[in-house]
């Protein structure tokens, strides 16, 4: 039995740091708002290299609260990936501003720079490039297209977190990166948890006080904002994994690696194409195959776990629909939701399970 991903052994690989985390908040007293956080705060901008990390309460309300900061809404235009996680969408729907897809490139998974420029408008503000399945998007090539144009760009880092480009890390590419500590993420919490990071002193500042009810002195509210803070507990446990993360990602490119070898030569299967420049780190290892369920089915009898990210593309998602945009309106984003399956992987899987994912995969496709 092969499980797409283990959620239960980084408690068995840190148990003591984690126990301990959990006694010290207990034994503080202090849930929201206080030391872990702030020294949460410090440690995870160090690692990311940017000036400042900001708490939340989730990675949709990071993606959210970023462009409320920058005062995004109604009337507004925001460049988005087609193909993504409908959060990504989600975030600039709910700012009331308009999202403007871009297709992916052929292979996928990121959006294709290339066609970015044709669809700045005047009332383009931002750009919200993601890093889907941990494969940085073309950062250098949107840091391009933004400059000089006075449009914002906010990473969507729920999937990369610790991956790079050219050696700096994603969430320090643009003028703010918006992480997810979900549990299953690569940086994952045992509960939600988000945060903005960002060089941007103004910026930070606006989040701190929206996080935290648009206020900065206790009952005194500078503005209308929200509830989006990450607790104490959850800040406490991602210090204690904080000093795993390049070692699990780099078991991530490990079985990567593997896996690129053992499926290698498969008539019909794509495998992931990562560009020079980039340091992935492998949150999802995905294949494409037009005979996916054929290959679901193989694997599940094998006892196998395979998942589809995703099936439905956001414009096809009944969410949508009064958007208007039928099938076909991206055809690059519908192709890669007809044919994509993620494979297991995590920090923790054994390189030899990946040896018997591949042999499962050539017994059936080749
Ligand atoms: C997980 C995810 C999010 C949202 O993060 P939450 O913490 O679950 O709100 C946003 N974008 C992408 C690409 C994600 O994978």
């Amino acid at each position: 039995m092969i499980p797409f991903l283990d959620m239960k052994a980084v408690y068995a690989e840190l148990k003591p740091e984690l126990d301990a985390a959990f006694a010290r908040v207990m034994e503080s007293g202090w849930f929201v708002l206080g030391k872990e956080v702030e020294a949460f705060e410090a440690e995870y901008a160090a690692f990311c290299g940017t000036r400042h990390c900001v708490g939340l309460g989730n990675g949709l309300e990071a993606l959210e609260l970023v462009l409320r900061a920058w005062d995004i809404g109604p009337g507004d235009e925001v460049i988005v990936p087609s193909n993504t996680y409908i959060a990504t969408w989600l975030a600039v729907t709910a700012v009331g501003a308009t999202v403007v897809p871009v297709e992916p490139t052929p292979d996928g998974p990121n959006i294709d720079a290339g066609r970015i420029a044709a669809a700045i408008t005047p009332r383009t503000r931002a750009i919200m490039p993601v890093h889907l399945y941990g494969e940085p998007a073309d950062m250098d090539a949107i840091a391009t297209l933004a400059r000089g144009r006075s449009i914002k760009v906010v990473e969507d880092v729920a999937q990369a977190q610790g991956a790079k480009v050219h050696g700096r890390r994603t969430g320090s590419l643009g003028d703010a990166g918006a992480h997810s500590f979900f549990p299953t993420k690569n940086f994952g919490a045992f509960g939600d948890g988000g945060a903005v990071t960002t060089d941007d002193d103004r910026l930070a500042e606006r989040l701190r006080v929206l996080r935290n009810y648009g206020s900065k002195v206790k009952y005194v509210n500078l503005e209308r904002g929200v509830n989006s803070r990450l607790d104490e507990m959850q800040a406490a446990f991602l210090r204690a994994k904080l000093p795993r993360l390049d070692a699990w990602n780099e078991h991530r490119r490990r079985l990567a690696a593997r896996y690129d070898d053992r499926l290698a030569g498969i008539p019909g299967l794509g495998l992931p194409q990562v560009p020079q420049w980039a340091t992935p780190v492998w949150h999802l290892y995905v294949v494409r195959t037009t005979r996916r369920q054929e290959l679901m089915a193989a694997l599940d009898k094998a006892g196998i776990g395979s998942l589809i990210h995703y099936p439905i593309p956001p414009h096809l998602q009944q969410a949508y629909a009064d958007l208007g945009l039928g099938k076909g309106a991206f055809p690059l984003a519908e192709r890669l939701a007809d044919t994509v399956l993620s494979l297991p992987m995590g920090a923790h899987l054994p390189e030899s399970a990946v040896d018997e994912v591949a042999a499962v995969i050539r017994a059936t496709l080749a």
